[in-house]
């Protein structure tokens, strides 16, 4: 549990499997967690956090912004097409792109205000139903609208369904970004991610294993 044990979790699983721990980037999932849990992290020197709602992310970030420097700031939750200027001002990642509607409004935003966070596409590699994400057979077409848009997509991310073993969705999204040409793998959360690091991950999401348990419940 803690900042300093995931760290060096992330070491040992990198050095074990032949990566270098420098590239694997550690999220920290901050939603609903206090701000007094949020600052002592920020307070060790870590500066990536994930959050999933835009609303809620708006409340706490820009004032921890002004006080801690060089804090990168991901979106790993669904994006609401009328919230996407709102989140590119305020996210250095969105790793949700999942829809052509999405691709195309974040591409007209970028436009008018000249810049773009990094992307990443969502693929709902267990295709489930009920989960936001571009189904597997869709994505070489998605890509290529996204190419075609001009955005700036580095990499893959994926939710594994929970009653399924993750390695087996790590390794499909690490094959599927290999094919399309993408370098960044977000995948692996709190029970899961060393599994993640294994297949390739170069970015883990990792919420209560830092913070403890959230104290409502995330949505
Ligand atoms: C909440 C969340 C996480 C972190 O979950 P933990 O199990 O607390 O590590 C990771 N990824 C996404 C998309 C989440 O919503």
């Amino acid at each position: 549990m803690g900042l300093d044990d995931i760290n060096s979790r992330i070491t040992r699983e990198a050095t074990r499997v032949g990566r270098n721990a420098a590239d694997v980037n550690l999220v920290a999932v901050s939603k609903v967690q206090p701000n007094e849990r949020v600052e002592a992290v920020l307070e060790l020197g870590h500066r990536r956090f994930g959050e999933n709602r835009v609303q809620e992310a708006a409340g706490k970030w820009p004032e921890f912004k002004t006080r801690y420097k060089n804090v990168v700031l991901h979106l790993i939750g669904p994006l609401q097409t009328n919230k996407t200027r709102q989140a590119m001002e305020l996210f250095d990642v969105i790793e949700t792109v999942d829809r052509i509607k999405l691709a195309k409004t974040i591409a007209r935003v970028a436009e008018e205000i000249g810049s773009c966070p990094d992307l990443y596409i969502q693929v709902n590699t267990g295709d489930e139903s009920q989960k936001a994400g571009v189904a597997v057979e869709e994505l070489p077409d998605f890509v290529d609208e996204c190419r075609g848009l001009q955005l700036p997509v580095v990499g893959l991310m994926c939710i594994p369904p929970i009653d399924e073993e993750p390695s087996l969705h790590f390794a499909l999204l690490a094959k599927l970004a290999k094919q399309h040409g993408l370098e960044k793998l977000s995948m692996g959360m709190s029970g899961d991610f060393e599994k993640a690091i294994a297949q390739g991950a170069t970015s883990v999401r990792v919420g209560s294993a830092i913070f403890g348990e959230r104290v409502k419940p995330a949505g």
